[in-house]
Formats: C-alpha cells, structure tokens, sequence
C-alpha cells in the first residue's frame, strides 16, 4: 500500500505520497505464490502505513477497521474491504516455510485480530515496529499522533501478553517543536521501560509544507537537538546489548544469506533481522549432513552477543516447522529469556 491518511504534523508523506491506498489482495498473494515457487523464503510486505491495510476491491466485510485500545485517528473510521489481519492470513498460509515481515507500520493499527494472526504463524516474523516518536503526552499531541503515553504503554504491555517472544522497534524524535527538557526525559524513560530491539532515533527536522512548519517554532537549538539525540543513542546502545547478552545460550532460527564479507564467516538472520554469523560449513540435515547454502534455515546456539551481531554455533540445517515442533510451539516463550 501507499500514501497516509494520518497528518502527523512533523511529516511530509501525506503531501508527497498522497492518499492511502492499498494493492488488491489477491494480486499480492499471486504474486507470493509466485516467488514461493521460485523458491523465495522471505517476504516483506510494504507500506508507508502498512498495517492500516484495506482492499477496497473485496466489499465482502462491511464491519469497520479496528485500532488499537486508546488510539485514535483525524479521519472517520473506515468500513469494508479485506484489512491487514486478512492479508497476513492469506500470505502467510501460502508456503508456510516462507517468512513474512512487514514494515512500515503505526502502532494504532495493531488492533487484537493482527496480534492474534502474528502469534499464531510461526512463519510471521515476531518483530513489531510500534514507531512511538516522543514519550511525552503532550508532544505526542501537538504531534498529532493519535494516542498518549499511557495509551502507547497499554499496548506495548498488551503486544507482550499476546506474543511472549516478540521483538519491539521504534522511531523516536527528539528536539521536536516546544520539547522541553522535562518532556525529553519522559523520551528517555519510555524507551528504558519498553525495552527496544531496533530504534532509529533523529534529531527533528522540520520540513516545509507540514502542519508544524505552519503552526509551530522550531525553536528547541540544534546543539541541545544534537545533545538530546546522543542521549537517545547512549541509552538506546546500553539497553539494547543487554537484550542482546540475554540470548547467549538460546537458539535461534536463522536464513542463511551467504558469507558476511567483514568477517568471512557464514551470515544469516534472526527473526529480528539481526545478523547472526556463524562457522559450520557442513551441518546435520535430516538423517545425513550436508553443506550450507544461502536460503536454508539453520538453528544457531548463541554464543556471544554485540549490539548488531549476534555470533554463534550451528547446530543444524532445519525448517521453520521443525524449529518450532522441536521447540514446542506451545511453548515458544521459552525463546526469550
Ligand atoms: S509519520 Fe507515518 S503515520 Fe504519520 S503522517 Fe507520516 S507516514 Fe503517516
């Protein structure tokens, strides 16, 4: 899908990308169903808002879109068509030993139907990006993001109950219009309360056109915008190595992409989409061995963790049915520490 119906004041997307508007689903099926049998393992689905997903060519389901508890939208809710929760279904049940990601997404289209989705295919990757961009209140609002602090806090906690393993990225600004000191604190204390595997984090930049640029000041000065922001990092990097250093000794799945040229080693990646390198050339396999190739699966002891790499010992080449079955698909919250 493209474009964004949403008008975050700080954003461009809506003027430049234009209205949302979403691929049928029966063409992006075929079109899974087509790299499956090329024998693609992974796929990404894409959208500048990608899960406020709604194919309007399929009339069939006249009940209106869902949000996520405590959040709200600028425009009307929006009724018919197949939405998001439809669309991971049908992809992801085309080759179950395909991985299916998506990205870009906004955290109040995260209604319990998508959660419920996410959680019950092991071939979806448990990596959401609930993109949270200030953890102030009244940023948020003069943001125009649609939701508070407490709100955003509900629904990390909600996502965590409903998918123990999952993994958490997010977008933050700091130095927005009017941000206080007291107000980038709160920043700083939701991302040590979340715990996110992946942030991108940026001083704000105001753009001609946006609704800040014709109501707001940009008044907070590049050097605190520059201080703020090496704050976010420093917090950002020690939160995430401890994540980090808590998969030493858990096993991972991993899709082998080839041999990392930094390191020479085998490469591949988590469901996270963090590189995992490894040694084994040749593996168990069934009942033989045989070598590793781009496009398998591996199983992959964690070893020693960095904030962007993870290394480790292969233990097998696998599926990702396997994994699971062998983990205990019941039980996959034992993946996480
Ligand atoms: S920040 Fe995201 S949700 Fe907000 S207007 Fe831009 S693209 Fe849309």
């Amino acid at each position: 899908m493209r474009g964004c119906d949403n008008m975050c004041t700080y954003c461009i997307v809506p003027f430049t990308r234009g209205r949302e508007r979403s691929r049928a689903a029966a063409s992006v099926v075929d079109e899974v169903r087509q790299l499956a049998e090329q024998g693609v393992r992974e796929v990404t689905l894409l959208g500048q808002n990608v899960n406020s997903y709604r194919d309007v060519t399929q009339p069939a389901n006249l009940t209106h879109t869902k949000l996520a508890e405590g959040f709200k939208t600028v425009y009307k809710s929006k009724k018919g068509g197949l939405r998001f929760a439809d669309l991971l279904d049908q992809v992801s049940s085309v080759d179950p030993e395909m991985r299916i990601r998506f990205t870009a997404a906004h955290p109040k289209d995260f209604p319990d139907e998508v959660l419920q989705v996410i959680s019950e295919r092991p071939n979806i990757c448990k990596m959401l990006h609930l993109p949270a961009q200030s953890g102030s209140s009244a940023v948020l609002e003069r943001m125009r993001r649609g939701y508070t602090r407490e709100a955003y806090l509900r629904l990390v906690d909600h996502v965590k109950a409903r998918i123990p393993e999952v993994g958490l990225s997010t977008d933050m600004i700091c130095g927005f219009c009017g941000e206080t000191e007291d107000e980038f604190q709160e920043t700083l204390s939701l991302m040590d309360l979340v715990d996110y595997n992946v942030a991108f984090l940026f001083p704000y930049s105001m753009r001609e056109k946006t609704a800040a640029f014709r109501r707001y000041t940009d008044d907070v000065p590049d050097h605190i915008k520059k201080d703020r922001h090496n704050r976010m990092m420093e917090l950002y990097r020690k939160k995430c190595q401890i994540l980090n250093d808590k998969e030493v000794g858990n096993t991972h799945l991993v899709l082998v992409e080839g041999i990392d040229k930094k390191t020479g080693r085998f490469m591949g990646r988590n469901e996270f989409y963090l590189k995992v390198v490894f040694d084994e050339v040749e593996l168990p396999c069934g009942e033989g061995r045989r070598e590793v190739k781009p496009g398998d699966y591996v199983s992959v002891r964690i070893d020693e963790a960095r904030l962007s790499v993870l290394k480790g010992t292969a233990l097998r080449v696998t599926s990702i049915g396997e994994f699971y079955r062998d983990l205990g698909w019941a039980d996959r919250k034992l993946l996480r520490n």
